[in-house]
C-alpha cells in the first residue's frame, strides 16, 4: 500500500506494510537514528522486539503489537486510536488490527492525495496554503 508517511527530511511515499511500518515507527521515536533504534533500551515498547525491521517475525504478534503502541499512544482510549488523525503516522493503516486504507495514495494520481478525511484537508492546505 502506498502512503505518505514523516520521514527524517518531511514526507515521503513508501510502500507499506507492517514490518516496513514498525520499523518506521522506531525510526522516527529514536529521530532517525539508527545506531539508537539498535540499541533501544525501551524492552517494554510493544515495538521493541520489531524495531529491526529484519528477521523472522510472528505476523499476529507483530498486529498484536501495532495496537497495543497505538493504544498506548492514545492512552488506552480505543475510540481515540480509532478516530486518530496521523495520516502521516506509519502506524496509522495497521492501528486497529486490520488494514485502514484511507491514507493510501492512488497509484493512478500523478500528484499524491489521500483518499478523504484529514489527509484531504492537509493536501487542500498544503496546495493552497491555507
Ligand atoms: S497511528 Fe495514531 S494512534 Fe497509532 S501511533 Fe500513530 S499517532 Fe498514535
Amino acid at each position: 500500500m502506498n502512503v505518505s508517511i514523516l520521514g527524517k527530511n518531511g514526507l515521503k511515499t513508501v510502500n507499506l506494510n507492517r514490518r516496513k511500518a514498525s520499523r518506521e515507527k522506531c525510526l522516527n521515536c529514536a529521530g532517525w537514528s539508527l545506531k539508537a533504534v539498535t540499541t533501544c533500551e525501551f524492552t517494554d515498547c510493544p515495538l521493541y522486539a520489531f524495531r529491526s525491521g529484519k528477521g523472522k517475525q510472528n505476523a499476529k504478534a507483530r498486529a498484536k503489537a501495532i495496537r497495543n503502541y497505538c493504544l498506548w499512544c492514545m492512552n488506552g482510549q480505543r475510540a481515540e486510536v480509532s478516530k486518530c488523525t496521523c495520516p502521516d503516522c506509519p502506524l496509522f493503516p495497521y492501528r486497529q488490527g486490520g488494514i485502514d486504507r484511507s491514507a493510501e495514495i492512488d497509484p493512478t494520481q500523478k500528484k499524491t492525495a489521500y483518499r478523504s478525511g484529514f489527509g484531504s484537508y492537509l493536501m487542500a492546505t498544503r496546495t493552497t496554503g491555507h
